[in-house]
């Protein structure tokens, strides 16, 4: 599947996250012809049945016009003959849901960011984990996909923090979820934090440590993991102040996942998918025998374990060290 991106930075945003600028981030502009930018992007990007079109940046559903624009998209969608559209907003402006579905919203990506209330405060969310909670409702309700992003190491963040986020993300029972690290971004206030002190970043040790036990929970429940880290190009890393980017950041907190599954079990062995292999023990730089199989196990002395089985017993575990 295949997501034809619009951007909208910032637009509808009544007030500004500490973290954000989506100018800084994207390097966009809001279009000036709704109609013709989406015709365009259809072309640019060989939309077919199996994509939908993507209106990302800002709160799609707080811009003034938000109910003009998408029709301008449902009517584009249907004639070039998309799947459906996705929207990205804030949790506290999902308000017509009768609406996006008659419009051709099967997918709304959720900026949930973190569920603990005094990391939202910190990082100027003004929403509650609760409007999280009930905008997944709603919308699951209504039939529609649910996506949810969260982001580790904000202000007033640790780890514990964010694996609880993981976990009460998860009992959301979302279709996907988007994890990905802080990035100090110009002119931000966390800009500010940074350079006043105010704020340290996770070191990308951290980062990747924590990302990977937030997937261990997601893999543990079955729930699609759609995007790790963050994406920046030559245009837009320059941007970027501080913070642990990596441009494999993914692949990164991957690979960190089976190193604690190999290490925790003490594998003489390992197996899984042939395209895994660098997954599991390339990029770990891991010397052990590595077998072709469906499943990703380990071999231990003359018996395997399987992750899935590994995994749940991490996740529980991690849930108790969690309280
Ligand atoms: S994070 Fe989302 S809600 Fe906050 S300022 Fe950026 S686009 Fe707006």
């Amino acid at each position: 599947m295949k997501v034809i991106p619009i951007f909208f930075p910032n637009a509808g945003c009544k007030h500004r996250c500490v973290f954000c600028n989506e100018w800084m981030a994207t390097m966009k502009t809001i279009p000036v012809s709704i109609e013709d930018e989406v015709v365009n992007a259809c072309r640019i990007y060989h939309a077919d049945e199996d994509s939908e079109i993507g209106l990302y940046g800002g709160t799609f559903t707080a811009m003034e016009n938000w109910r003009e624009i998408l029709k301008t998209v449902h009517d584009v969608a249907l004639r070039v003959g998309v799947k459906g559209i996705r929207i990205s907003t804030r949790p506290d402006e999902i308000k017509d849901v009768d609406f996006l579905v008659d419009n051709g919203v099967m997918h709304v990506e959720i900026g949930a960011q973190s569920m603990v209330e005094r990391v939202l405060v910190a990082s100027k969310r003004n929403h509650t984990a609760e409007d999280v909670v009930v905008a997944a409702r709603r919308l699951k309700e209504a039939g529609i996909k649910v996506s949810i992003h969260l982001m580790t190491g904000l202000p007033n963040d640790s780890k514990r923090d964010d694996i609880y986020s993981a976990f009460e993300v998860a009992k959301l029972r979302p279709d996907s979820v988007r994890i990905h690290p802080t990035l100090v971004l110009k002119n931000t206030e966390l800009e500010r934090l940074f350079l006043s002190g105010d704020y340290v970043p996770q070191t990308l040790d951290d980062a990747v440590d924590v990302v990977s036990d937030m997937i261990t929970i997601f893999k543990n429940d079955k729930i699609q993991i759609e995007r790790i880290g963050m994406y920046q190009d030559s245009e837009t890393i320059v941007n970027v102040v501080a913070g642990p980017y990596h441009p494999a950041f993914g692949e990164m907190a991957l690979s960190a996942m089976y190193k604690k599954f190999i290490d925790s079990v003490g594998a003489l062995g390992v197996c899984g998918p042939k395209n895994m292999r660098s997954q599991i023990i390339g990029r770990n730089r891991i010397k052990i025998p590595f077998e072709e199989s469906e499943y990703v196990c380990a071999i231990v002395r003359n018996k395997r374990v399987y992750f899935d089985d590994w995994a749940e017993l991490y996740v529980s575990r991690l849930g108790e060290l969690i309280g």
